[in-house]
């Protein structure tokens, strides 16, 4: 199957870094979140990354504008109905992903290959919220997806051959770089990052060391580009935490979330987008 028009659900952290991946690649994509305030943040992220490369000499402003008009905003579904392709990509909440499947199964033709981008949740369960589940399919970016090339293809249950193809092949038409993984909590790189993430949060708590401290101990001695609480800062501390339960349901008390990660949550400090997390961006 060929893919000739995509949308995106949610325009927060995830969706619009996705949908400049697939504008980049030529294709007219929806960007749909449920206020226009959102919508806009969205497009403005996008319009940042085609800024940045069009400094940094990588294109011209003309190619960076025509790939930026490929982007269509949108607060409803009047754009769903020619969408060969959906990527959802809302906070990690089963309700409200179910939620989404079963109104994009009703706006959407039915040969739409509807995709979730959650990062640790059960395919099979949102696909039961639709009457396609053979199309329905995860497909994991991770972040910033404008840069990181590895995405997860997860099949559920009922996830036919053929989608799992045509989710393979659409990945790779973006200079992606797809791996299929078996459906389960985390799937296979949350499942990993997750359990040394929880460890280093441990440590840090028992010990008390200095959340920067951490950090820098784990650029130098641990062979990662960024520590892990900048990193969480970074990803959104809501989505981590709810990854974090989303495995303990799974795996047990290994993954269970340390107590600053859930009180900074319950405060409302999300990380970076809400200005406040382990770290102060204020100023
Ligand atoms: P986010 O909170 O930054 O953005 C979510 C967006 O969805 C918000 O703009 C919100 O307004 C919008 N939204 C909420 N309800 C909606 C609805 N009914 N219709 C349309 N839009 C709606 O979240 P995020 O970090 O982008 O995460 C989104 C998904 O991607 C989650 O499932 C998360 O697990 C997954 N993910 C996140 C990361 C990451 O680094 N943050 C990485 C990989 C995967």
């Amino acid at each position: 199957m060929y893919i000739f028009k995509a949308a995106v659900i949610g325009a927060g952290t995830m969706g619009a870094e996705i949908a400049q991946v697939i504008s980049w690649s030529g294709l007219p994509v929806v960007l749909k979140d449920v206020d226009q305030e959102f919508v806009d943040r969205g497009m403005e992220k996008i319009k940042a990354i085609y800024g940045r490369r069009v400094k940094s000499g990588k294109m011209s402003q003309g190619e960076a504008d025509s790939k930026l008009a490929l982007v269509i905003p949108a607060v409803d579904y009047k754009e769903f109905k020619d969408v060969d392709i959906v990527i959802e990509a809302v906070p990690e909440k089963m309700e409200l992903k179910k939620k989404i499947f079963a109104e994009l199964d009703q706006v959407c033709p039915s040969t739409t290959i509807l995709a979730s981008n959650t990062s640790a949740l059960s395919i099979s369960e949102m696909a039961a919220a639709t009457r396609r589940a053979p199309r329905v399919v995860g497909l994991h970016f991770f972040f910033p997806a404008s840069v990181m090339k590895l995405v997860e293809v997860i099949a559920g249950r009922e996830t036919s051959d053929e989608t799992m193809d045509t989710a393979v092949e659409f990945t790779e038409s973006l200079r992606k770089l797809p791996v299929r993984v078996k459906e389960c909590a985390g799937f296979l790189v949350n499942r990993v990052l997750m359990a040394s993430m929880t460890e280093v949060l441990k440590f840090q708590e028992e010990t008390n060391t200095p959340y920067s401290e951490v950090d820098e101990l784990m650029k130098a001695k641990g062979g990662v580009p960024i520590g892990p609480f900048s990193l969480s800062d970074t990803l959104g501390l809501d989505i981590a935490l709810d990854v974090a339960y989303t495995l303990e349901k799974a795996y047990g008390e290994r993954f269970t979330p340390t107590r600053s990660l859930v009180d900074l949550v319950k405060a409302g400090n999300l990380g970076t987008k809400t200005g406040k997390g382990f770290y102060n961006y204020t100023g």
